[in-house]
């Protein structure tokens, strides 16, 4: 009687319905079984998947077959030939076309009832209000940048209570999975409650570099002459020519000189692939890794739209390069966090202008922040894109802050800018705590308790 939403006949959701109507001991708090879950489930759950790459066509694919039936991808990227082998929703004909787009019809093809919304961006052209929207947010990203984005606006969504403690409600789940080769990682990210990216960024070590004076004097292995090649000699002979990895001929040169540096150190192995390989960093993508990795992913995910379980906690990693191998690590939240914290208190004079409160950002001892643009609870203080905003806002700069934050003594402002992480400048958002001192209208310390 029950297939009333099923094309494919009344048994579809017959494993689903076996985690969702039974009790069980390792159920999460406030489970309650029951045919209804599955209905909700379809009816409310909304899942953002960030990045239709290998891991993302994966995601898509388990979630829509999982029981949800209200997604959105967003992913910037075009597919590629190089694609194909793994990211399996892709076909020769898809090649140029956007992945997000292809990704999502793809599935929907497949998957009847599911409803998966494309979006082919980058994941800074969306506003706040947009992440806001969803109630799990799942990440299928290869960049660490991209991650730390995504983690500080889900982050920015979390207020706390009077005495620190984080509000439920606003805790915008997140699961993200990781690959590289033949490891993988898949976590669980809740905001205030477990570590989000930020609080534990040392697992991500920056990247390998060699020394330069070990390419330049003794090198030991065909990746050292490579990068001889394409780190010195390229510059000795071109001067200020800069180099592209994606010009055939380019990657011909350094091939070549870095196989005469091989043979004069009398090292082997320098192939072409290998000098892609080191020069565009590539990482063999293995399609089971990602299968493995997304399948622990949605899984999660489920568990917290539906609460059949309780939640992984927090970090599984995979290694399958010797044997097989699985372990959970339960990392801890860093309470001085900047991004999942309660956010960055700052104490401003009430006649500063917003001028020169961005000029105080960029020298920020523990928040250094340029670019700066401002949001106050939905409303634009400054934009510095697009330049219409930009225009629009610009009259503010002059205004003071406390004025434009309707004379609210204690509040919060949201800041999106640039920061340097690795070496590298990258997108980033910021929760700041705003005090005003000095003449604040006489309004008592009793009103600005909580005043978030
Ligand atoms: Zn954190």
């Amino acid at each position: 009687m029950d297939n009333h939403n099923s094309v494919s006949g009344e048994n579809r959701w017959r494993d689903l319905d076996k985690l969702l109507v039974r009790p069980g001991n390792i159920v999460g708090p406030n489970f309650e079984p029951g045919p209804q879950l599955r209905d909700d489930l379809q009816a409310y759950a909304k899942v953002l998947v960030v990045g239709a790459g290998g891991l993302g066509c994966e995601l898509l694919k388990d979630l829509a077959l999982s029981g949800f039936r209200n997604l959105e991808v967003i992913d910037m990227d075009r597919i590629e030939v190089s694609n194909l082998n793994r990211q399996f929703l892709f076909r020769l004909q898809d090649v140029g076309k956007p992945k997000a787009e292809v990704a999502a019809m793809r599935v929907m093809e497949r998957v009847s009832g599911v409803n998966i919304v494309p979006h082919f961006c980058r994941i800074e052209d969306k506003n706040i209000e947009f992440y806001g929207d969803f109630n799990i947010i799942a990440l299928g990203l290869d960049s660490i940048e991209a991650r730390s984005y995504i983690n500080s606006v889900a982050c920015s969504f979390l207020e706390y209570d009077s005495d620190d403690k984080p509000c439920e409600e606003t805790i915008k789940p997140m699961v993200d999975g990781g690959t590289e080769g033949f490891k993988g990682h898949a976590r669980v990210i809740l905001p205030g409650i477990t570590p989000c990216f930020e609080c534990t960024i040392w697992l991500f070590p920056p990247q390998v570099k060699f020394p330069l004076c070990t390419l330049a004097e003794t090198p030991r292995t065909a990746a050292h002459c490579i990068e001889y090649a394409h780190l010195i000699k390229w510059n000795e002979v071109h001067g200020g020519k800069s180099f592209d990895a994606d010009d055939p001929e380019h990657m011909q040169w350094v091939y070549s000189e870095a196989l005469k540096r091989a043979e004069l150190f009398g090292i082997s192995g320098v192939t072409y692939s290998l000098t892609q390989g080191v020069v565009k960093n590539i990482i063999p993508a293995i399609a089971s890794t990602n299968a493995i990795i997304s399948a622990a992913c949605a899984l999660e995910a489920l568990k917290i739209a539906t609460g059949f379980s309780k939640s992984l906690s927090n970090y599984l990693t995979y290694n399958g390069a010797e044997g097989l191998h699985t372990k959970v690590t339960e990392f801890w939240k860093d309470n001085d966090c900047l991004v999942c914290g309660p956010g960055v208190l700052i104490e401003v004079d009430s006649t500063t202008s917003l001028q020169k409160f961005i000029d105080l950002l960029r020298e920020h001892p523990t928040l250094p922040i340029s670019k700066p643009s401002m949001v106050h609870r939905g409303k634009n203080l400054y934009m510095q894109a697009p330049p219409i905003l930009e225009e629009m806002t610009r009259s503010n700069l002059q205004l003071p802050l406390f004025d434009l934050m309707g004379r609210i003594p204690k509040d919060v402002i949201h800041v999106t800018g640039t920061v340097t992480l690795n070496d590298r400048k990258t997108s980033a958002l910021r929760k700041l705590r705003i005090v005003f001192k000095g003449n604040v209208d006489g309004v008592a310390d009793m009103d600005m308790a909580g005043g978030a």
